[in-house]
């Protein structure tokens, strides 16, 4: 049986740079699967359907949330987001690397679901640094500005939920910590039982 892959949830408060460091990350660590999300968002200017997210309509997210088809999902800033499940377990089953990249009410879900993905938090700098960044992107009209602000001082204390904390001080040095931690978790005792068995027996053959 190929040895299960790892699931990676990144998550943390709008601003914080999580889609910007999961970019890196596919960049960097090209063998690692983006989980595409079903959202009932409008597509901003350059979106993709099938590439940055599912545009659905809310009946149909409705009818993916009655038929299970959703790993989590939540309602995020009057939008709703979800992670389709189809996929997913075959790819961990298959040995291969999931990431997520959600927001903090959909990674407590993956955690009671799912205790062995691996969590991680994405934190801005401080909150003057996250404001800068949600201005800077000028996607956001004023009003979702300031939703996201204030909701974000609140989703910081979750961040006690989470397996690691990243501090998104700069790109790369963000990115470079969550590809230490993949591979510090694909070395847990744990996740190497089959391996480990393996060595034992041919020890046993040999000596
Ligand atoms: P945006 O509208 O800026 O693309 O995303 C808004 C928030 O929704 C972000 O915090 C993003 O991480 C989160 N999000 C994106 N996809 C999902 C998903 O599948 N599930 C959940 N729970 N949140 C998501």
């Amino acid at each position: 049986m190929a040895k299960q892959g790892i699931l990676i949830v990144l998550s943390g408060p709008s601003g914080a740079g999580k889609g910007t460091i999961c970019q890196e990350l596919l960049r960097s660590y090209p063998e690692l699967n983006y989980s595409i999300s079903a959202t009932t968002r409008p597509a901003r200017v350059g979106e993709q359907n099938g590439v940055n997210y599912w545009f659905i309509s809310r009946p149909e997210f409705q009818k993916m949330i009655e038929n299970d088809q959703l790993l989590e999902w939540a309602e995020v800033y009057g939008n709703f987001y979800g992670t389709p499940c189809h996929h997913i377990a075959e790819l961990l089953n298959s040995g291969k690397d999931v990431v997520l990249e959600i927001d903090t009410q959909g990674a407590a879900q993956i955690k009671k679901k799912f205790p062995q993905g691996v969590c991680i938090y994405i934190a801005p700098p401080s909150l003057d640094e996250l404001a800068k960044r949600i201005h800077k992107r000028g996607t956001e009209s004023l009003e979702n500005i300031k939703t996201r602000l204030s909701s974000a001082s609140g989703e910081l204390t979750y961040v006690h939920n989470y397996d690691y904390v990243v501090v998104n001080d700069e790109v790369q040095s963000a990115t470079n910590k969550i590809i230490a931690i993949i591979i510090a978790e694909k070395c847990q005792v744990v996740r190497n039982i089959a391996t480990i068995n393996n060595i034992l027996s041919n020890a046993k053959k040999n000596f």
